[in-house]
């Protein structure tokens, strides 16, 4: 079975002259919630754009559990579902309607009952009746969620997904994401809150200036990307870091009480065991230690200002 996606050397270039992807080549796994991580205008609609045919790409090929999207199109584009990133809904039409009218787009016959489970798992049912333009913003993203999920995808992109929502909506959309996945459908999203890609994804790309800089397990990525902090209170305070202890960085805080030892989890050796003996050695006596690990958030500032 090929990849539920295939991306290949895919660059855009808009009319403009801006290159907005820049060769890009990714594949995501069947089932997999992958999230693509990056700051604002760094090329994350435009790639999903791409791939959902609403951009043309300049370069590059894209598959769609093997079906290229430009000379296979339509069967490309009925697997995939998207909820895109501006909320544009038509006005005078009602929930039911516009969420039924989406799944017929796609030449799918009627099934009020797939659309009925659809909307009471986004809380829309009671709405059902409703015109769009009564609804609250929140109300109307989960239309649009809806209407991406009329035709039974199996591959889902939520761009932004969670920009500017309230948390009941945040965590109903992530308790959707998780019942996908055990559903078997691929979910693909896109934030610029780190804290959203650490709670969500298998797998995080992070993309800055049209380039894909990394793809990593989450997990992998906390572990390998990730600092430590050993934080130990001395007794009494200090004025200073003794001289004898300058080879280890540490740091001093404000009350001279808690000396921080940072280190890498990746690296052979932490120090700490050198570190402990040259405390030892310099007098130094200490009543309490404590670890803590870097957060997804910290290994994400670093890795664009790396890049800067
Ligand atoms: P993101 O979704 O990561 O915020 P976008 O894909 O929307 O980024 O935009 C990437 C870059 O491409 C931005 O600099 C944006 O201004 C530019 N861009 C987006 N759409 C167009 C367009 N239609 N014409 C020219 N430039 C565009
Ligand atoms: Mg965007």
């Amino acid at each position: 079975m090929p990849p539920i996606l295939s991306i290949s050397n895919l660059s855009k270039t808009y009319a403009s002259g801006f290159s907005a992807l820049r060769d890009i080549t990714l594949d995501i796994a069947r089932g997999e919630i992958f999230a693509l991580l990056g700051p604002n205008g760094a090329g994350k609609s435009t790639l999903i754009n791409v791939i959902c045919g609403i951009v043309t790409p300049s370069a590059g090929t894209v598959r769609i559990d093997g079906h290229d999207i430009l000379s296979d199109y339509r069967a490309a584009r009925g697997i995939v579902g998207l909820v895109p990133q501006e909320l544009t809904t038509d006005a005078f039409e009602t929930v039911w309607n516009t969420v039924s009218f989406t799944r017929g787009l796609f030449g799918l016959p009627k099934n009020p009952a797939h659309i009925e489970q659809v909307l009471r798992d986004l809380s829309l049912w009671e709405k059902k009746d409703n015109r769009l333009m009564t609804l609250s913003g929140g109300m109307k993203r989960r239309v649009l969620i809806a209407k991406a999920l009329s035709h039974e995808p199996r591959l889902l992109f939520l761009d932004e997904p969670t920009a500017g929502v309230d948390v009941e909506l945040r965590q109903d959309m992530w308790r959707l994401v998780r019942r996908l996945q055990s559903q078997g459908v691929t979910v693909i999203l896109t934030t610029h809150y780190i804290e959203e890609a650490e709670e969500m994804a298998d797998r995080i790309g992070v993309i800055r200036k049209g380039e894909i800089i990394l793809v990593e397990e989450k997990a992998a990525l906390m572990h390998k990307l990730g600092r430590k902090q050993l934080t130990i209170q001395v007794n009494g305070a200090l004025d200073a870091v003794p001289p004898s202890l300058a080879a280890h960085g540490l740091e001093l805080d404000g009350q001279g009480s808690e000396l921080v030892y940072t280190y890498d989890t990746k690296a052979e050796r932490t120090g700490i065991t050198a570190l402990l003996t040259d405390l030892a050695a310099a007098g130094i006596t200490f009543n309490d230690l404590r670890t803590s690990q870097s957060s997804l958030e910290d290994i994400f500032v670093d890795l664009v200002r790396e890049r800067a």
